[in-house]
């Protein structure tokens, strides 16, 4: 964390270099707000990603720092993209991990949109 309580942002994590063009990415959809792409690795028939275009490292990140127009704009993307992968009738699961024990591997905000099959229970077994 800084004095400010924003916690530093790596400008080399991978999403920065989708979003910056330095890394390819099978693109969804783009606006002034967020960029989505096909996850490299699925985990569902449907599997996307969508991130924030801004320096912010997690959910919290986001919603402690970002402009409302942002947070705004975001959430209203990600609805988009489910529902222009067809996603709205049948349903999709969204995730967000954050920090460790979630196992958040790039520090970038970002949303998974997972479908195209029933998802099962929302966690592996517990406890
Ligand atoms: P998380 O564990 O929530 O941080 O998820 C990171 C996700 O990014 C994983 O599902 C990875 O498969 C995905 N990923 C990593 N590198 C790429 C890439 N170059 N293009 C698309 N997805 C990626």
């Amino acid at each position: 964390m800084t004095v400010s309580g924003k916690p530093p942002y790596d400008p080399a994590n991978i999403f920065a270099k989708i979003l910056s063009g330095d890394i390819p990415a099978k693109k969804i959809y783009e606006d002034e707000f967020s960029l989505a792409f096909h996850d490299i690795q699925p985990q569902a028939p449907v599997h996307a990603l969508v991130i924030p275009k801004g320096d912010f490292v997690s959910s919290a990140d986001f919603a402690a720092n970002a402009p409302a127009e942002l947070i705004v704009g975001f959430h209203r993307a990600v609805a988009h993209v489910a529902k222009e992968l067809g996603l709205e009738e049948t349903g999709y699961r969204l995730i967000s991990n954050m920090g460790w024990n979630s196992h958040q591997e790039v520090p970038h905000y970002h949303v998974h949109i997972l479908g195209g099959r029933p998802l099962g229970p929302m966690l592996a077994a517990f406890p």
